[in-house]
């Protein structure tokens, strides 16, 4: 490719719009153009990225006996309707109708229309296991798109479905793609970890994420470094190591206390001269279980720690769990809000963590403006209703496998793997029949990479001050060649050769013929990362070139004979699995 007619409309200042380094890397290499909000194109030299990281997915993919198919974005609602999730998707399903009034929805993901391709086709287990994958686009109205392609409403995706007889075949199925993951993402260059997470949505019996250790990460991670221990906040278990600080004093006796303008925990704390650990929060939420189904449920929590949301739905069932309103908690909770505690509580459901059945004398909400209750004992002031770990793990809480301290970092999600088991094989009546003639839904499990999201997360890893830092693997060239003056016809003659010659050894090279200043092309090739550029200019004398690797800007001179064997053998070293 000449760099004269390649469309790669490069910028040289940072655009307003984005705020991530990926973000604005992409936009400014000319990799990338946005349309609409989490609605992008993508331009040439982006989209031959997406190509290579899709190639490498399809090549590990396949090694594990996956098929790949294709499936269509617009899905009938019916289906949608059968897995029930057309109500529970909520607005992230783009939905729209047909000419005649027929409801269909974009896909967000496809196990409704996978799993009822293959109910439809597939009846023996003699057809199992089955790996069917795409990659192909999504389609999600996320509440907030954002950091360019990362957070997008269509993407692609590559999606893949197991289908086996049984658990134990789920689970090989699961492991199979546990590995090819670990693969995908290592031959893509990225420094990742594997975290248990939560199956969300989806539903399931296990589930882990693939995270690209990043500054910018949305996703927080807890992890221990002397074990493998690692999973979402979200999901973290964690042992609290000071959780009996108290248990040995004696019960004083409850005790209501002025506290003036002290609202939060830190005020509270800070003015009676107690350890925050010594507090009680209490919390007020609204479970809601189906339309006309819901429960105002308090969850109290040591002062220092805070809830886990997800931990609390999860144990609680509930479809969706929001902070309650205020006349709903006046009516479980006499008292002022915002000041009430854990012993103004009148028939609600109690949640309690852990951390507050150990507490001895402790401070808590008085049901009055600036007043508190100081020694309030479980049991005896207040009950403490289910005891359940709802607490969001943070760092300094020692690792549940091997009490090491944990760690946080962040995390960008670049793959999802969930076992499903039978939750779309029995709603959407998916069964084979067995071995001994018995009818059974399939075991099922689904397994997703972001394809755009995975170019952004390497671009946040693998990057410096002048631009892109391509792992070869992914690099949409390999190598640039810049003749460094456009009009000497010298540097220009011998350029073209070794562009020509390496062409002719498949190596994926742009030629920069362009009549632009020496330091314009520089500019450029760092901006969109070529891992190597073969630069032919004064040098050129004693008859030699020189090659420049991205990644270090170590430079060697070498003889024009040699370059081309020279770039070819790099290139190799680099691509060795
Ligand atoms: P997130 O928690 O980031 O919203 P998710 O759990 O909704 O992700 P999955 O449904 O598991 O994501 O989708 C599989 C993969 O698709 C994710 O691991 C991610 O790489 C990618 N992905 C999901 N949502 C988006 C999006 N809005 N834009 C780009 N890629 C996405
Ligand atoms: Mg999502």
């Amino acid at each position: 490719m000449r760099m004269s007619s390649l469309f790669a409309p490069t910028l040289r200042e940072d655009p307003a719009e984005a705020e991530t380094i990926s973000h604005k890397l992409m936009l400014r290499a000319g990799m990338i153009r946005k349309v609409a909000a989490g609605i992008y194109n993508f331009l040439p030299l982006g989209y031959r990225v997406i190509k290579k990281i899709e190639q490498i997915i399809r090549e590990e993919m396949d090694a594990k006996g996956g098929q790949e198919l294709f499936m269509p974005a617009l899905q009938p609602a019916e289906l949608w309707k059968k897995s029930g999730r057309w109500d529970v998707y909520g607005p992230e399903l783009m939905r729209l109708k047909d000419r005649n009034g027929r409801e269909f929805c974009l896909g967000p993901t496809h196990e409704e229309i996978i799993t009822t391709l293959v109910a439809e086709n597939v009846k023996s287990y003699r057809e199992l296991p089955l790996l069917l994958y795409q990659i192909q686009t999504k389609f999600r109205d996320e509440i907030r798109p954002r950091f360019g392609v990362m957070r997008a409403r269509e993407f692609l995706m590559k999606d893949l479905y197991s289908f086996d007889r049984d658990e134990e075949g789920m689970n090989k199925s699961y492991e199979a793609m546990y590995d090819a993951y670990c693969r995908v993402f290592k031959r893509c260059g990225l420094v990742f970890k594997i975290v248990e997470a939560d199956p969300g949505a989806i539903g399931g019996t296990g589930s882990h994420e693939f995270m690209v250790l990043a500054k910018t990460g949305e996703e927080e991670i807890i992890y221990c470094d002397d074990c493998n221990y690692a999973a979402n906040t979200n999901q973290a278990s964690s042992i609290v190591t000071d959780i009996d600080f108290s248990l040995g004093e004696e019960e004083k006796p409850l005790e209501k206390v002025h506290t003036p303008n002290a609202k939060s925990i830190e005020e509270v704390a800070a003015f009676l001269g107690v350890d925050k650990r010594r507090t009680i929060k209490t919390l007020f939420y609204e479970a809601i279980y189906s339309k006309d189904e819901w429960e105002i449920v308090a969850a109290l929590i040591r002062g220092d720690y805070e809830v886990n949301e997800t931990k609390l739905k999860n144990y609680l069932g509930c479809l969706h769990l929001n902070l309650a309103k205020e006349e709903e908690i006046a009516k479980v909770a006499p008292g002022k809000v915002g000041f009430v505690g854990p012993v103004n509580l009148r028939g609600v459901r109690i949640i309690s963590d852990p951390t507050v059945q150990k507490i001895k004398n402790a401070v808590v909400g008085a049901g009055e403006e600036d007043y508190h209750f100081i020694n309030a004992n479980p049991g005896r002031d207040f009950n403490l209703g289910e005891v359940v770990d709802i607490r969001l793990a943070k760092a300094g809480d020692r690792c549940v496998r091997c009490g090491a301290e944990l760690k946080v970092t962040r995390g960008i999600e670049v793959g999802h793997i969930f076992k499903l088991g039978h939750k779309y094989s029995k709603a959407m009546e998916a069964k084979f029949v067995d071995s001994d003639g018995k009818e059974k839904y399939y075991y099922m499990g689904c397994y997703g990479i972001g394809v755009g999201r995975t170019m952004a997360a390497a671009i946040e890893q693998n990057h410096d001050e002048d631009g892109i830092v391509w792992p070869m693997s992914i690099a949409p060239y390999h190598v640039i060649v810049i003749p460094v003056e456009y009009s000497n016809g010298e540097q220009m003659r011998v350029a073209t050769e070794i562009y020509d010659e390496l062409k002719k050894r498949g190596v994926e090279v742009v030629l920069d013929d362009r009549d632009e200043r020496p330091g314009v092309k520089f500019k450029d090739a760092d901006l969109i990362g070529f891992p190597l550029r073969v630069t032919v200019g004064e040098a050129l004398k004693d008859g030699k070139v020189e090659l420049r690797w991205r990644k270090t800007k170590e430079t060697k001179l070498y003889p024009i004979e040699r370059i081309v064997d020279v770039v070819v053998s790099e290139i190799e070293k680099e691509l060795k699995p």
